[in-house]
């Protein structure tokens, strides 16, 4: 795990306050919340249900916008960013994997993983050999042409982490991936996950409320009371 003196982390969450108003009450979900997420290290989040494990990541992931602190992200602090150039650090650098595959139902694996490195603008020659060199990789080789509804859970949750980690990211952010899986499967996906960080050295954090894969981890940290606390 890259770590040394006059490196930076791939995130690094500043001082995070996020609060919601609904109504008449102020919901303080992160109240000085800092994270320092390193190139090739797994940290698992593990945390109560609504405790703001999906904001942290939300945050984390520049899809939402804390309240105060500061998002940095391969040092770069990203409040003062306009919103092109977050959706390009967003593209370039982040991959995202959600408890639910969110694939799109009419387009094949292959054309799932294709589309962020065509968004990208990346020739389609190039997407087509990358796409499918990191679905075999996971284990999808003979699944490329299959659609959504014609994979098993595990396979659609593994083509979700191949679309995440299309474009090399520096970050990659998982909220619950396994939730939906039984034991046997979230254990492939979460080990398909692990072999990514070492393979890539991509800094992963992974809300998850599953003790075992947590342990299994570089690092694990929670929530309490807003902030971010080491376990362990
Ligand atoms: P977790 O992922 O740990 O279950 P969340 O980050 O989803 O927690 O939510 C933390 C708290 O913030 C919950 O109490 C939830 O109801 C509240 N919350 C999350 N998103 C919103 C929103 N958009 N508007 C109002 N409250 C929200
Ligand atoms: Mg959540």
């Amino acid at each position: 795990m890259a770590q040394g003196a006059g490196d930076v982390p791939v995130v690094y969450l500043h001082d995070i306050k996020r609060q919601y108003v609904q109504g008449e009450t102020t919901l303080t979900i992160l109240d000085g919340a800092k994270l320092a997420l390193w190139a090739g290290q797994s940290v698992a989040l593990v945390a109560p249900s609504g405790s703001g494990k999906s904001t942290l990541l939300h945050i984390a992931g520049l899809l939402e916008s804390p309240d105060d602190g500061e998002v940095y992200v391969g040092g770069t602090a990203t409040s003062g960013l306009s919103d092109v150039e977050r959706t390009q650090i967003r593209r370039t650098d982040i991959g995202f994997v959600y408890q639910s595959h969110r694939l799109l139902p009419e387009f094949t694996a292959l054309e799932n993983v294709m589309l962020p490195q065509m968004i990208r603008g990346l020739k389609r020659s190039e997407t087509v050999k990358r796409a499918t060199e990191i679905l075999a990789y996971l284990g999808l080789g003979d699944r490329i042409k299959h659609r959504p509804a014609e994979l098993s859970g595990g396979e659609q949750q593994r083509v979700a982490i191949a679309r995440a980690v299309a474009n090399a990211p520096k970050v990659l952010l998982a909220d619950e991936p396994t939730g939906n899986l039984d034991p046997h499967t979230a254990d492939h996906v979460f080990r398909a996950l692990m072999q990514l960080v070492k393979a890539t050295q991509v800094g992963m954090l992974i809300a998850t409320h599953n003790m075992e894969l947590a342990g299994r981890m570089d690092r694990r940290v929670s929530l309490e009371a807003g902030r971010v606390i080491e376990l362990d």
